[in-house]
């Protein structure tokens, strides 16, 4: 059974444990991404939404239980630049741009850098990175500030801008960390269109508190509570979980 679950996946974790100074962060969390599949991961603070991001991207190492990638792929026992490189992006909350650079720019930069690692400028740019760039700044709904300096861009412009940084990597799986935090209302709408449209041709897995939000983006939510899934389905599934409103939504 398992291993029929792990073989249609893009990601699962297989009870993964975590243990701080005896505290167990993660308790035996088993957890799906499925192939282009947007999945939202509510949950209380302390919940564990952070220690699984850290131990999808190798940051931290389970102490028990594993995480396989693309059904076969052992993530375990792998390092942050090799889990990258396997096409694994994240974005954590704070927007990280190059400010001094323009949108075009830090999309060209972040096409030509092995992934996990910005390197140098030194490379020569052909037609077909100019059509990816051009691509991705459409995507991310840049193209009209190409040449402007990304210091100068909104908080939400530079949200996507970097959003945009991760796809020139051309991730498997990209794992954004609250990304409509500070935005405006019209803002936070775009991302949810972003987020789904980027999810046609590309699995991600949002953290996010803003519930408005999350019934916006109209997928698959997992609520985690004291490192474990406390439910899983459509969000009017799991909002009407009487455990999910008495340790998270109802507080
Ligand atoms: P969330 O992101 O859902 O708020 P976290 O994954 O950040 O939850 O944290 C889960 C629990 O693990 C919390 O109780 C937190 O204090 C604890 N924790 C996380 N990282 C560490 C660490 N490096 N050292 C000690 N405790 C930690």
């Amino acid at each position: 059974m398992v291993d029929t679950l792990r073989e249609g996946s893009l990601l699962y974790l297989d009870g993964v444990t975590v243990s701080f100074d005896g505290f167990k962060a993660l308790n035996s969390l088993s957890l799906l991404v499925k192939r282009d599949e947007l999945q939202a991961i509510i949950g209380p603070n302390g919940a564990g939404k952070t220690t699984m991001m850290d131990i999808i991207t190798g940051k931290t190492r389970p102490d028990t239980g594993e995480v396989f990638f693309e059904g076969s792929i052992d993530l375990t026992r792998k390092d942050e630049t090799e889990i990258a490189n396997l096409g694994i992006g994240r974005k954590f909350q704070k927007p990280t741009v190059f400010e001094s650079h323009t949108v075009w720019d830090n999309i060209e930069l972040a096409l030509k850098k092995p992934r996990g690692v910005f390197s140098s400028w030194l490379y020569t740019r052909d037609t077909a990175d100019t059509d990816r760039i051009s691509e991705i700044l459409d995507t991310v709904r840049l193209s009209h500030r190409k040449d402007e300096y990304a210091a100068n861009l909104s908080h939400g412009q530079k949200q996507w801008l970097e959003i945009g940084m991760l796809l020139a990597q051309d991730p498997k799986l990209l794992l954004v960390d609250e990304p409509v935090a500070g935005m405006t209302d019209s803002e936070t709408e775009e991302t949810s269109k972003l987020l789904k449209s980027i999810s046609r041709h590309h699995s991600v897995v949002v953290v996010e508190h803003d519930m408005s939000f999350v019934r916006d983006l109209d997928c698959r939510v997992t609520c985690l509570a004291e490192g474990s899934v406390l439910a899983q389905g459509s969000l009017e599934h799991v909002s009407a979980d009487p455990l999910v409103i008495e340790r998270y939504l109802g507080r």
